[in-house]
């Protein structure tokens, strides 16, 4: 339980008890991601006191009054993000900017708990898939949205910045979707090598501390430009570069979350003169029945991604390797292990 950013204890909470069209979870994993680690220093709308965890997977273990289609010991994801329906942006059918957004694990508690209570609306079935697949249900609904905003033309050539998860699971979602190609670029040898099993058709190693070279190696990469450039890194030096290594008319998708306070430089002259087109990719509504289908499709593969195990003592070690273990790409709590 945070206090307040950056604020956390291990504290013992009475079970909760599921309302009508609840349902309680016994969470096996939550995924640990870059958003939590917005969340821990207080951003990304965490309100406080929050029990963290916002990529859920339970096993239903008490069903509340009116729930139908639901049994006790099912396993299942939880779509973490709800909207009222009721605000300005509601009632637009742009819910994903709904005033009251609701999400668990950041303004609401979450899965990083021996129990969770989440709407029976919002469980989606998956007994069928093995757990490192599962967990990654919340990660790839929202690289579904970012598919979703980027609209690949068939043929596309795309890069894609950064080989965390989010990267992977967007250049699989791409190399799937209709690209002729996808490039993955990161810092990291080992992750690239994972890219290129998971689907990538090439892969290029670059220096983060020389955004520059990085960007001289990605351009004689592709001297045309990339239709399709996206920035998964959250890194602004590394975000600066995108738009230059776009093609003629090409776009691109910021999907990292980059500091709130940080501005970076973009020729709007290229901007106007090349046709580029920048936007944006911000979490997800509506996602995961596509997302489950991918992974039980296995368009998207979990396999290799989720590389640390940590239990509930051990939430803070789970941070610490998000943030800073170069061979950390998914760490998840799981409160079985305490
Ligand atoms: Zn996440
Ligand atoms: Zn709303």
């Amino acid at each position: 339980v945070y206090e307040g950013p950056r604020r956390f204890r291990i504290a013992s909470l009475p079970v909760p008890s599921p309302r009508p069209g609840e349902v309680r979870l016994r969470v096996l994993a939550a995924g640990i991601c870059g958003t939590d680690l917005h969340i821990h220093e207080g951003g990304f709308f965490a309100s406080f006191p929050l029990t963290p965890g916002h990529e859920i997977l339970g096993m239903i273990d008490a069903i509340g009054e009116a729930v139908v289609g639901l049994e006790v010991g099912q396993k299942v994801v939880a779509d973490n993000a709800s909207v009222c329906g009721n605000c300005r942006a509601c009632r637009r059918g742009e819910s994903l900017f709904c005033e009251n957004f609701h999400s668990l694990g950041v303004n609401a508690p979450g899965a990083c708990a021996d129990f969770l209570i989440t709407k029976a609306s919002k469980c989606y079935l998956v007994d069928d898939l093995a757990e490192d697949d599962a967990v990654l249900a919340e990660p790839t609904a929202c690289a579904i949205h970012g598919m979703d905003r980027a609209k690949i033309r068939p043929g596309s050539q795309v890069l894609v910045l950064g080989a965390g998860p989010s990267g992977l699971i967007l250049a699989q979602l791409a190399a799937r979707g209709g690209a002729a190609a996808v490039t993955v670029a990161a810092p990291n040898p080992r992750k690239l090598q994972l890219a290129r099993r998971l689907g990538a058709d090439r892969t290029l190693l670059i220096d983060r501390s020389d955004p520059r070279a990085s960007l001289e190696a990605l351009k004689e990469a592709s001297p045309e430009g990339f239709d399709l450039v996206i920035e998964a890194t959250g890194a602004p030096a590394v975000a600066e570069t995108a738009p230059m290594l776009a093609r003629d008319g090409g776009s691109v998708l910021i999907y990292g979350i980059n500091p709130e306070e940080s501005l970076q430089s973009i020729s709007l002259y290229q901007v106007f003169r090349r046709e580029l087109t920048i936007k944006g990719s911000f979490a997800q509504v509506n996602c995961f029945e596509r997302a489950v289908a991918a992974l039980r499709g296995s368009r998207v593969s979990g396999q290799g991604i989720v590389t640390h195990r940590f239990g509930l003592e051990e939430f803070g070690a789970a941070l610490n390797a998000v943030r800073d273990d170069p061979s950390c790409l998914k760490a998840v709590i799981r409160p079985e292990m305490g």
